[in-house]
């Protein structure tokens, strides 16, 4: 940045290119102008009056000539310097200032440092010409956090994928693990779950299975797991993640009592709520009552995951509430992937007695996940005593729709593949809503949909997590996270009977200025992915 003053031969060699209308000759020399220091040069000389005289002229003339190039003026000393990269002639689409233009993008340093109108120089140059650049997608809602995992989600534009809902305990291991090796960015809250299942001895495998589903916690065992979450939120964790559909005999005392640690830690509760389906008692509608009342009256933040699946035909009624509670100054958010089917571990109770009649499906509606084959009662009693995954296609088309076209509903993906397996948004969620719901059913516009995949899910988190101001926008300053695509061409591949399949159509992926995918191709041996994490508590003492 030690770009010189040129001087006043040069000075008058621009505007001598701007008569000649050479425009970019022109442009390259007034942008190295800098009025300011040369007046304080000039006033150390003998002949100040007549000198001052002469330089007031001149940047008279220089205004006078160069007026109608004024937009390569908004960004001094840029044009002529040599960026890092240089994304050229694409399509910028930035929600938050609701630009939507073909500019250029200089990044320098990890950040985005020029958009402009006028063509800037970098050290790479990439022709983007009819391609989108958004701001890259942030993913709440994001199960899988290893490098196969963060592969899929690079290839559907995801550039920060946390995991938010069941979260993790404990946190600063967790965290340890990623550093200096993730692809793409990361994060996690600390969840109730992983707290209650060590508290309890609970033997389930990322789920609870026994002990953390069958029997109450004792008061002593809940101070432990509120020790726990403290102790998390110290580390850097995000928020408290909550799943109580998968640790039913969890209290409605101990749901609010953390939620006012929430609100007392100026963090939000990111909830899987305790129910899901129609049948009363225990209704969805009935969970998110219950969860929207620990926000009112504790004045902690509240995000909703997956309102479709736990909601099903009544997720107009759900999405009425939460956007009522809104309006009366709940700080209420949800998301949804979109998808006609849920994914969850047979042995969860989500699967207790009585699921059919909840969730409004039968075993047929079940397709066990290791074999692809639909489940019978026979089939289903063996596969939930040995415990595995399994996808419920129990989300009519229309309901999820719904939540695609309801521009406040974030896009979430609930996913993870291991080994090749699991449910198809784990590598689909991004491209599927803007091929399938925004190009094909023409249920949002471009701009709604890149909304809901970036900047509302980085506004979600920015109160408690100040770093998130730098995500889901396109300004200077901003992370160079971005997702460049093809909206003509871009869908999702995976699907129920191959989830591991790549997305179409998102031609690059940066993050922190470093290419993760380039041509639709995974860039091998970089690792720029970092860690998303609130300031740590004893910072402050350091
Ligand atoms: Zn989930």
């Amino acid at each position: 940045m030690t770009q010189s003053v040129i001087g006043p031969g040069d000075r008058d060699l621009g505007i001598a290119y701007a008569k000649a209308g050479r425009r970019d000759r022109a442009e390259e020399m007034i942008s190295k102008f800098d009025p300011v220091r040369e007046l304080n040069s000039m006033r150390r000389c003998t002949h100040t009056y007549f000198r001052r005289y002469m330089l007031i002229e001149t940047v008279l003339l220089a205004a006078l000539i160069i007026g109608p190039f004024m937009p390569v003026l908004s960004v001094p000393a840029q044009s002529a310097a040599e960026f890092d990269i240089v994304l050229a002639n694409g399509r910028v689409m930035d929600p938050e200032s609701n630009l939507d233009a073909v500019r250029n993008i200089g990044i320098r340093a990890g950040k985005i440092a020029a958009i402009s109108a006028r063509p800037l120089r970098g050290r790479t140059v990439v022709d983007v010409k009819g391609l989108v650049v958004a701001p890259g997608f942030i993913d709440l809602h994001s199960h899988g956090q290893d490098d196969e995992n963060y592969r899929y989600k690079a290839r559907d534009g995801v550039t920060t994928a946390l995991e938010l809902e069941v979260g993790v305990s404990p946190v600063a291991a967790w965290y340890a693990q990623r550093d200096g090796k993730s692809l793409i960015n990361f994060g996690a809250t600390v969840g109730h779950i992983p707290a209650k299942m060590a508290v309890m001895k609970d033997t389930g495998a990322f789920l609870p299975r026994d002990n953390a589903i069958n029997r109450l916690s004792t008061p002593d065992e809940v101070r432990q797991i509120t020790d726990l979450i403290k102790q998390g939120l110290d580390e850097g964790a995000l928020g408290i993640g909550f799943g109580i559909n998968y640790v039913p005999t969890t209290t409605r005392a101990e749901v609010f009592d953390l939620f006012a640690v929430a609100a007392e830690r100026g963090v939000a509760n990111y909830v899987h709520v305790r129910h899901g389906g129609a049948t009363e008692p225990g209704s969805g509608v009935g969970a998110v009552q219950e969860v929207l009342s620990d926000a009112a009256a504790t004045g902690a933040s509240l995000h909703i995951v997956h309102i479709t699946s736990v909601c099903l035909r009544q997720t107009a009624t759900c999405l009425s509430l939460i956007e009522g509670a809104a309006k009366r100054g709940v700080d209420v958010t949800t998301e949804a992937y979109p998808y006609t089917a849920t994914q969850t571990r047979l042995e969860s109770a989500i699967y207790n007695d009585g699921w059919q009649e909840s969730l409004g499906i039968t075993f047929k509606d079940l397709q066990w996940v290791a074999t692809g084959e639909r489940l019978t009662a026979e089939t289903f009693a063996r596969y939930r005593k040995e415990g595995g995954s399994v996808i419920g296609h129990s989300i009519p088309e229309e309901i999820s729709r719904l939540a695609a076209a309801n521009p406040r509903v974030m896009v979430a993906s609930d996913g993870l593949i291991e080994n090749r397996q699991g449910h198809p948004r784990g590598a689909g969620t991004f491209a599927r809503v803007l091929g399938v719901y925004v190009r094909e059913q023409k249920a949002l516009s471009l701009m709604d949909a890149i909304r809901k995949m970036t900047l509302l899910p980085a506004q979600r988190l920015e109160k408690a997590v100040p770093s998130m101001r730098a995500k889901g926008r396109i300004k200077v300053g901003a992370d160079a996270d971005l997702a460049i695509f093809d909206p003509a061409i871009v869908i999702d591949r995976a699907t129920f009977e191959q989830p591991a399949q790549y997305s179409e159509g998102i031609r690059h992926v940066l993050v922190g200025g470093i290419f993760v995918v380039r041509d639709e191709k995974i860039v091998e041996g970089v690792k720029p992915g970092k860690a998303v994490r609130r300031p740590l508590r004893d910072q402050k003492k350091l």
